[in-house]
């Protein structure tokens, strides 16, 4: 199995920021990633799986170990079961679940990235999220194919089981229902112009940096005497909105700036190191920790750090 040497890891983030992985392959089936994984061990190089690069910000110095690409793809319809390898794009995931006049998956629409990448970590929007569809996952753990069943995933929000072991994710099986396919059109067209209006797609990013923080005990709501109350009705409020209060879009360190139309978005503005966005990140935490009491806690993740 042949690896490239010293490849550009900003090709494959969607941030357009990262430094070189050491060695590279992109898989294109279960095989090839099972293959490169175990050449990877006897070889006892470090190694990691990337989807789209979507959710993660790769270090200036980028990966000493093999970095593998996911392009496991590949779509099969039974009826209102969907089986898809996990390098399948999830937009595409989106249409052709559409095209075969199923619905559910509706809500995935403008999420870039792989279907692997959006069941580790749970994606989710508009009010929807991975888990609602998932039925089972096949991984590989410990060198053994197995499928787990979605209870076995501890799914929560913008959690997953995968996130705390080293499960490579290689199928997703979804259960979707019958829908009209027009509705479901119209449904991912709204989506779409939603956020064009709101988000900075016309930038690199990697979506939102933090997560939403879930309103429990360890939330002092004294000092949130001005927080919208749909937020209280949901229990969640939303990182853009904290950040957003104190004023920090437009916020630029280096070459990364707190978008000016959505303040949980990062940008890489202008050839904005990994480095940049750190610190950028670390100032947000900062200020939010200190006006309230919050810990921010990111949504992306951190990849040769
Ligand atoms: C413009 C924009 C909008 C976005 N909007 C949203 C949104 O609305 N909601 C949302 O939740 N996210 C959003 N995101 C973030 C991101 O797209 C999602 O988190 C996406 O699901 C990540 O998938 P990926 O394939 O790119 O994962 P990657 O970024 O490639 O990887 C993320 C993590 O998953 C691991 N991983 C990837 N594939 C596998 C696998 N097969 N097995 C095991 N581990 C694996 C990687 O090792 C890494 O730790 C947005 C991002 C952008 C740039």
């Amino acid at each position: 199995m042949l690896f490239k040497i010293n490849e550009p890891l900003s090709k494959y983030t969607t941030f357009k920021i990262g430094g070189d992985a050491k060695y590279f392959f992109i898989a294109k089936s279960s095989d090839e990633l099972i293959k490169a994984i175990n050449e990877a061990k006897k070889k006892k190089l470090n190694y990691i799986i990337l989807g789209g690069g979507s959710n993660i910000l790769v270090s200036d110095s980028g990966f000493d170990g093999l970095v593998i690409i996911n392009k496991n793809d590949g779509i099969k319809f039974q009826k209102e079961k969907v089986i898809a390898g996990s390098g399948t794009i999830l937009m595409n995931l989106v249409h052709k679940s559409i095209e075969k006049g199923l619905t559910g998956l509706e809500w995935a629409v403008g999420i870039p990235g792989t279907l692997g990448g959006a069941v580790r970590g749970n994606a989710g929007a508009y009010r929807g999220q991975t888990s609602d569809n998932v039925s089972k996952v096949e991984v590989l753990r410990n060198d053994k194919k197995i499928i787990l069943d979605k209870k076995d995933c501890s799914f929560g929000y913008r959690q997953s089981i995968f996130q705390n072991n080293k499960d490579l994710i290689l199928s997703v099986e979804l259960k979707l229902k019958a829908g009209d396919r027009a509705e479901s059109e119209k449904k991912i067209e709204k989506l779409l112009e939603d956020r064009k209006n709101k988000q900075p797609l016309e930038f690199p990013s990697a979506g939102s940096v933090f997560k939403n923080v879930l309103i429990d005990d360890n939330v002092n709501l004294n000092k949130l005497r001005n927080l919208p109350r749909e937020y209280l009705e949901y229990k969640k409020i939303p990182a853009a909105w904290l950040i957003d209060t104190l004023d920090l879009k437009g916020k630029t360190i280096g070459g990364a700036q707190v978008s000016s139309k959505h303040a949980n978005f990062i940008i890489n503005l202008d050839k904005a190191t990994a480095n940049d966005v750190l610190q950028l990140i670390s100032y947000i935490k900062m200020k939010v920790r200190d006006k309230y009491n919050i810990e921010l806690m990111e949504e992306v993740e951190y990849i040769g750090f």
